[in-house]
């Protein structure tokens, strides 16, 4: 397909933006790509060697507005000056997603929740990949998928969807679609009403067909409701790690069942790669796609053992004198820290803390005096996690800095012991992100 003649603006130059510039421009646009900030020195190498025309540290209004359509990064809120002027002047605004997807007619299968969408996508990619096929990783991981559509040829695409992505999202069809989970978050940018939040979500669904399928959780209060699981017109196939189903993905005795077509597949639960019901559930979201492609048995089974899982979830990293360290600095919100202790075998020295985004610690009462000995909070403001534990925990220890947190925790850890960083909060206080601050950890690890 030939744009000749359009023109395009591309909003925030990272790895979407610049793969959107690329693929924009083989495909004929006129490209004009804008960064309020600044511009990593890699990227701007690569639109120079396109002869894509660029500026960062502002957004020359003139040149943007003179665009048929924008491709706006997830990170651009819509309340600002200039895409509140595009929307005034008609200017179409879309997601890279949903533009690269107007240039591609692979294969997708497109993966939401709150929590595990990196895995998920992550360990449906490694099945279909380990199966020979031809098949691309794109979303939060790697390579944009706008960049992939312009330079690879893929049949297959494996592509993870936040709800930032699926708003820019209109045409956009997904072959398969997952909905892992959906509990309260980012809701600042949803006018703090939840319901927009799942409307966000169900987004993913919106151009399924008859054909298509819908991969959905049926453990998750909030799919279940009637009215949201009947959004849509696509097959409905469903996973529980609580229930016995007869179609879908579950757990029955020691065994992890799916049936999607008559010829059912089990494995011995406890074979899967990654510990925790909710990687249960995540293996068997992607298991059941997997299925409905037609890979082998075999191929999947392999594949559920194999899976290496992803830095920063539920990572275990290595043992001092006995004591286990893990490392799930991905954690930032409750559901995700909740299924990291429920996953717990062993007494847990637990490092939580940084910048809370309006937790109910209550959610996690049971499990914490079940399973952990101590806390350790660390972050610039520890007061609400010391108000709520203090009289819940034997000890409690706050602390300032990831080295100071690592070294109390290891001194609080006896042999047999896992110390777990899983902070339920935002990273923002003391680092850069949630990489930044893994990565730190396991660097004070290694120094004890
Ligand atoms: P996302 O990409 O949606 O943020 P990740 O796969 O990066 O999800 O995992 C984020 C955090 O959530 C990690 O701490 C991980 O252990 C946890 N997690 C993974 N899968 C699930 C799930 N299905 N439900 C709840 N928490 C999960």
């Amino acid at each position: 397909m030939s744009e000749s003649g359009k023109h395009i603006a591309i909003l925030g130059a990272g790895e979407s933006g610049v793969g959107s510039a690329i693929l924009a421009q083989s495909i004929g646009f006129d490209v004009w790509v804008s960064d309020k900030g600044e511009i990593k020195e890699k990227y701007k190498k690569e639109l120079n060697k396109y002869k894509i025309d660029w500026e960062e540290k502002q957004h020359t209004e003139s040149k943007i507005l003179n665009a048929q359509i924008i491709v706006k990064s997830p990170g651009i809120p819509d309340n600002v000056p200039i895409i509140q002027k595009a929307k005034e002047s008609g200017i179409e605004i879309v997601s890279e997603i949903e533009f690269a997807g107007r240039y591609t007619k692979a294969f997708i299968i497109g993966i939401t929740g709150s929590n595990g969408k990196t895995t998920t996508t992550m360990w449906t990619y490694h099945m279909l990949k380990n199966a020979g096929l031809n098949v691309g990783l794109a979303g939060n991981v790697g390579y944009s998928f706008a960049r992939q559509v312009a330079l690879e040829d893929f049949d297959y695409y494996v592509i993870e969807l936040s709800s930032f992505q699926l708003d820019g999202m209109y045409t956009f069809r997904c072959n398969i679609a997952m909905l892992l989970n959906i509990t309260p978050d980012h809701l600042d940018r949803y006018d703090n009403k939840f319901e927009n939040y799942i409307a966000s979500k169900f987004r993913i669904t919106q151009n399924q067909t008859d054909e298509d399928l819908l991969i959905i959780s049926a453990d998750d209060p909030v799919l279940n409701q009637n009215e949201n699981l009947n959004k849509g017109k696509a097959r409905k196939l469903q996973f529980s790690t609580e229930k016995e189903l007869k179609k879908g993905a579950w757990l029955q005795k020691e065994k992890l069942m799916i049936n999607t077509d008559n010829n059912p597949f089990d494995m011995i639960y406890t074979k899967l790669a990654l510990d925790g019901k909710h990687n249960a559930a995540n293996g068997m979201a992607a298991g059941i796609a997997a299925d409905v492609l037609r890979i082998s048995k075999d191929n999947i089974r392999e594949s559920l053992i194999t899976f290496s899982g992803v830095e920063h979830r539920l990572e275990p990293f290595i043992s001092v004198r006995g004591v286990e360290f893990i490392n799930d600095s991905k954690a930032t919100n409750i559901n995700s820290t909740w299924y990291a202790l429920e996953s717990m075998r062993k007494n847990v020295v637990w490092i939580a803390g940084g910048v809370d985004k309006g937790n109910d610690y209550s959610e996690l009462d049971q499990l914490v005096a079940k399973k952990v000995k101590a806390i350790v909070c660390f972050g610039t403001d520890n007061t609400k996690i010391i108000e709520h534990f203090k009289d819940k925990v034997p000890q409690l220890i706050e602390t300032y800095s990831m080295e100071e947190a690592v070294k109390q925790a290891f001194l609080l850890g006896r042999k047999g012991d896992v110390v777990l960083l899983s902070p339920a909060c935002a990273s923002f206080d003391l680092f850069d992100n949630y990489e930044d601050r893994g990565n730190q950890f396991k660097m004070c690890v290694r120094e004890l």
